[in-house]
């Protein structure tokens, strides 16, 4: 029974899938990183809310009205959940990546941009028309501290700036030192965005506390599986870019001018860059799972998560062919999520095994992190490899990993099972 492990259940607990040995199992959901099932919470908020769906902003009618509140609301809870500052803008976008690639769209002229060559692709491609300095891999929370100002300290201290940083790997699961971090970039006049993809779902954020400029995710990973993101922070930039889309809901006035060409006053709201008819329910999903996770209060998350990672690592410290990839090395701090290799076997042909053999579902590959798996690897972090690449035959070196991530709602089941089937 999940309400006695969980404080927070989720949905798909009783779904079954077949096996290739005959007969079914239900389904072990260890794909929490890259989506993970939605809160019985979030399902129920959005059906109790469907009937009443209706479009958002402009509609007159009592329907429009509730669902443009329920809109505008979810951005209050998410600048509640983020813990932000009074004056920062809830930007709702559609996953991380759409954030990021925001917040590029709107850096100031000449803006440089410091990032951690170990980033999620989402963090580390978006900046392509800045000047980027991509920083080695640290091996400690504190190398990576001074590299980033050793970094700072060399760069032109009048310019603007920005340093991208994730909040916790979506490879190691290991939690990066972000108000170290923050600290050093303010010293140096940068500002700071967190990628909070991985963060958020498992850990308490605050944007205060944390003192970031800007925080991204995405609701698919926190528990609210509707295509909607949140990109949070400051105004300002945004408020002085050009719209990300341009459209209706983005525009404020827009005449014909006496050369026949159209004059546009843009929204400085976040409604500047949220051009077209929003998600509602992804937005509304959002904030339900905020509440969700705030009810049930991040200690027992973290406490009951704890127990999980625990399950998992000493599970696979008793298989010696099992190497678990790691930066920050074993006392590192980290969420529930794991990346190995497993000496002498295909890491694509063992995810399969998992699942066709036990009904466990993780991921294989280079988790859109290529230069951080390659390091992790001990491959040339120069050599890009492709997500779901052919791997190395057995006795070879791997060429990609296998990842096992969980969270809320994951019953002790499912990781005693993953751990029996990879011994
Ligand atoms: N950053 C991190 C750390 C992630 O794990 C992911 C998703 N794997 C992303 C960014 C991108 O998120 P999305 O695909 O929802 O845009």
């Amino acid at each position: 029974d999940q309400s006695v492990c969980s404080p927070l259940p989720v949905l798909g607990r009783d779904v079954t899938v077949p096996l290739v040995t005959g007969g079914e199992v239900t389904y072990a959901a260890l794909d929490y990183a890259a989506s993970a099932p939605a809160l019985q919470r979030v399902w129920d908020d959005v059906a109790a809310y469907a009937p009443y769906y209706g479009s958002v902003h402009r509609g007159a009618g009592y329907l429009s009205q509730l669902s443009t509140d329920l809109f505008e609301n979810s951005r209050v809870t998410v600048a509640e959940f983020l813990d932000c500052r009074p004056e920062d803008q809830v930007v709702f976008t559609r996953s991380t990546t759409d954030s990021l690639n925001l917040l590029a769209a709107a850096l100031p002229a000449d803006c440089q941009v410091f990032v951690f060559e170990t980033e999620h692709h989402a963090s580390l491609l978006p900046w392509k028309d800045a000047r980027v300095t991509y920083l080695n891999a640290p091996r400690t929370p504190a190398q990576a501290v001074e590299t980033l100002e050793r970094a700072l300290a060399d760069r032109d201290p009048h310019g603007p700036a920005l340093v991208c940083v994730t909040g916790a790997s979506n490879v190691t699961g290991e939690l990066w030192p972000v108000r170290e971090l923050a600290a050093a970039a303010h010293a140096h006049g940068a500002r700071i965005v967190l990628d909070a993809a991985q963060l958020a779902p498992h850990h308490p954020l605050s944007v205060r506390e944390l003192d970031v400029d800007w925080v991204a995710f995405s609701g698919h990973k926190l528990y609210a599986p509707f295509g909607s993101g949140v990109l949070a922070g400051r105004a300002d930039w945004l408020q002085d870019a050009e719209p990300y889309l341009a459209g209706g809901g983005a525009s404020k006035k827009v005449a014909r001018r006496a050369d026949g060409g159209v004059d546009v006053e843009w929204h400085t709201t976040a409604a500047r860059h949220e051009a077209g008819s929003p998600n509602v329910i992804g937005v509304y999903s959002i904030a339900s799972a905020c509440k969700a996770l705030t009810e049930a209060g991040f200690d027992a998350l973290v406490e009951r998560e704890r127990h999980l990672i625990a399950t998992v690592r000493e599970g696979l410290a008793e298989v010696p062919e099992v190497k678990v990839l790691s930066l920050f090395g074993d006392d590192a701090p980290r969420v529930g999520v794991i990346s190995f290799v497993v000496e002498g076997w295909n890491s694509s042909h063992f995810a399969a095994a998992l699942s066709a053999e036990y009904g466990i579902g993780v991921r294989d590959g280079l988790f859109c992190a290529h230069p951080l798996v390659r390091t992790l690897l001990g491959s040339d972090p120069q050599q890009i490899g492709e997500c779901g690449a052919p791997e190395a035959e057995p006795g070879e070196k791997s060429l990609n990993a296998i990842r096992v991530s969980f969270g809320a709602g994951t019953p002790d089941e499912h990781v005693e099972r993953f751990v029996r089937a990879v011994k």
